[in-house]
């Protein structure tokens, strides 16, 4: 999508810190991190939120968590516990409208969050 600008990092259009790609997939680290480590985990196809998503879009969405769940085992901080947050729609925070999958961790977590 044109003017996405998570489809920008995707195409390369613009540079993003990855961690992560494969055909379907894109992980890159968020420019303003709120956790020591904070990576957004993106479908490569556009998908504007959560409530675009359609039943054949069920793989990609378990993909997304089970990526986001290989990175957080990988940095060493799976154990302890890390938090998966996808923010739908401008009420809970969504400020870029591809859907992205935040995986924070590497600190203590308070619930509810704010
Ligand atoms: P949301 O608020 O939509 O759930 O999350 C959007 C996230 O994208 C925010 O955490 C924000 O810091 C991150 N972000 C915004 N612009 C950029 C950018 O240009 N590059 C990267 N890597 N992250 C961005
Ligand atoms: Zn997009």
């Amino acid at each position: 999508m044109a003017d996405c600008l998570f489809c920008k990092i995707i195409n390369h259009e613009i540079p993003g810190s990855i961690v992560y790609e494969d055909e379907r997939i894109l992980a890159f680290n968020d420019i303003n991190p709120q956790a020591p480590t904070h990576v957004l985990l993106v479908p490569k196809r556009h998908i504007t939120s959560l409530t675009d998503l359609r039943v054949e879009d069920d793989q990609l969405v378990g993909e997304l968590v089970r990526r986001a769940a290989a990175i957080a085992k990988e940095r060493g901080i799976s154990a302890g516990g890390f938090r998966t947050v996808f923010n739908t729609n401008r009420g809970a925070g969504q400020t870029v409208f591809h859907i992205h999958l935040h995986l924070l961790g590497g600190r203590n977590m308070k619930w509810p969050p704010g």
